[in-house]
Formats: structure tokens, C-alpha cells, sequence
């Protein structure tokens, strides 16, 4: 999630953020190709992840047959949060037996920014030992940068501990793909719209559109969006014939085919 809107940044932070996004987006890349044949594919995400997104997107997805990946913080499960009350460890069970994707968010919703890299790479771990004891089998792949916090030492310590890491810089993967860099677009109820046009960007042009969002609720926060529009958002993905898949099972497939 994000931190706080509308609200001025001083010059210098500004610009240490910008340089440190840049430095991210050129260092320590692990690349891949999209294969030619490629089908346009949809990944929806969680982060977080408040027990509404469970209640009110699931059965969306269920409905039409859609697996998502699902950000899971373990320090905040069953814990209030600024998008609500999060998930438990009974329905992060849920999750995995239904074939949905656990990820990786961090143990205590770390900005990777604000922490030295070996902290966020042990809070990581930590994540990882948390998850797994709750949820049998789970085989931990994927990773979301917490408020989309990337640097060099971040993307590096969370790059060792899982196939993709996702940040929230908005676009479409083409062609070369970082997968320790994953372009992903909000799904919030006041970028229904610019979600609209990926789909149709994505119909054209082709390649991999990674969407996230936090609670799904009538009222959602400003990280959220409401039923409808999530509901929206999948029937138009249904209309345009597009492929839906987590992100672990989409990279598994790039993957697969450069080996
Ligand atoms: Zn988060």
C-alpha cells in the first residue's frame, strides 16, 4: 500500500526516491523473455490482505474460475490495519487448498526504504518460517515490496528468496521482463479506468498485466475498491478472451520455457 496522499515531499527526499527507484530498475535484474507465443495474461494480487478481499473478491474469482496471488503479511494476520482487518491463518489454509498463490509481503510491513537490507532480508525469512508453519506444504515464490519500498540492497535480499518480486510501478511486461521488478497496476476504485485501458492496451499489444489491490469492500479505503468495480474489472478480463493466472504459475511458465 501506499503511504500517505497528497501530501508534499521535500526536494531532497524526493529526489533520493527517484534515483533510488532508477538505481532499483537497472541493478540486480534477473530478466527473462516473454515467449513469442505468449498469450495476453492477467495476474490479479492482494497485498496485505484484509479478510474483505476474502469475503468479496473470492467468490468473484471463483465464479469465473480465477486463481489470484495473495500478499500475505504475517506480522498483521487477524490484526487491524489501515485496509481493515486482515486474514487469519484458517483462511490463508483456505486459500492454498482452493489453488490460489501465497506470496510473500514481509513479516512486519517493512518499507524496504526505511530498513537496512539484512533486516528486510531477515524479516523476509521470517515470513517465509511464519507462513510455512501455518499453512502445510506452502512453497513460498512470490514477493511484493510492502508500499512498493524498492533500493538495490531491498530488491537484492528479497530477489535471493524468491522467483518474482513485485513492485508497484504501473505498465505491462513485454519482451524482457525483470522478474525481481514486476510492473503491477492498481486496482483502487478511483483507477477503474486506467485499469480498463490496460486491458485494452494489453488486448492489442499483448503481454502480461499484473493488477493489485487491498480491501474490496462497499466502502473501500483509498487502497481498495468496492465489489462492483472488482467484478467489473474480471468480466471485462472474461469479454477480451484474456488468460488469467497467478503470478507464480506465470512465471513458472516464462521460466520453463528458457530453460
Ligand atoms: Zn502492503
Amino acid at each position: 500500500m501506499l503511504l500517505v496522499r497528497g501530501q508534499a515531499n521535500p526536494p531532497l527526499p524526493r529526489l533520493h526516491r527517484v534515483i533510488g527507484r532508477a538505481l532499483a530498475r537497472h541493478c540486480a535484474r534477473r530478466l527473462a523473455i516473454l515467449p513469442e507465443d505468449f498469450k495476453p495474461t492477467v495476474s490479479f494480487t492482494f497485498d496485505d490482505f484484509p479478510a474483505s478481499a476474502l469475503s468479496a473478491a473470492l467468490p468473484i474469482l471463483q465464479a469465473t474460475g480465477m486463481t489470484a496471488t495473495w500478499y500475505a503479511t504475517s506480522g498483521l494476520l487477524g490484526k487491524s490495519s489501515a485496509v481493515g482487518t486482515v486474514a487469519t491463518a484458517g483462511q490463508l489454509r483456505g486459500l492454498q487448498e482452493a489453488g490460489h498463490e501465497i506470496g510473500c509481503h514481509t513479516h512486519g510491513h517493512l518499507d524496504g526504504r526505511k530498513v537496512p537490507a539484512e533486516a528486510y532480508g531477515r524479516d523476509i525469512d521470517e515470513n517465509h518460517r511464519v507462513l510455512m508453519e501455518l499453512v502445510p506444504g506452502l512453497a513460498i515464490r512470490s514477493f511484493a515490496y510492502p508500499f512498493g519500498g524498492v533500493t538495490v540492497g531491498a530488491k537484492r535480499a528479497a530477489m535471493t528468496r524468491a522467483v518474482t518480486c513485485r513492485s508497484t510501478m504501473a505498465g505491462i511486461a513485454r519482451g524482457h521482463v525483470d522478474l525481481a521488478l514486476l510492473p503491477a497496476n492498481p486496482l483502487y476504485e478511483e483507477t477503474l479506468d486506467a485499469a480498463q485501458d490496460v486491458i485494452g492496451r494489453l488486448s492489442q499489444a499483448g503481454g502480461w498485466a499484473i493488477f493489485y489491490t487491498h480491501d474490496v469492500a462497499e466502502a473501500p479505503s483509498p487502497w481498495g475498491c468496492t465489489p462492483a468495480t472488482f467484478a467489473a474489472i474480471t468480466a471485462a478480463v472474461a469479454r477480451a478472451g484474456l488468460r488469467v493466472g497467478t503470478v507464480g504459475a506465470v512465471a513458472d511458465q516464462i521460466l520453463r520455457r528458457l530453460a
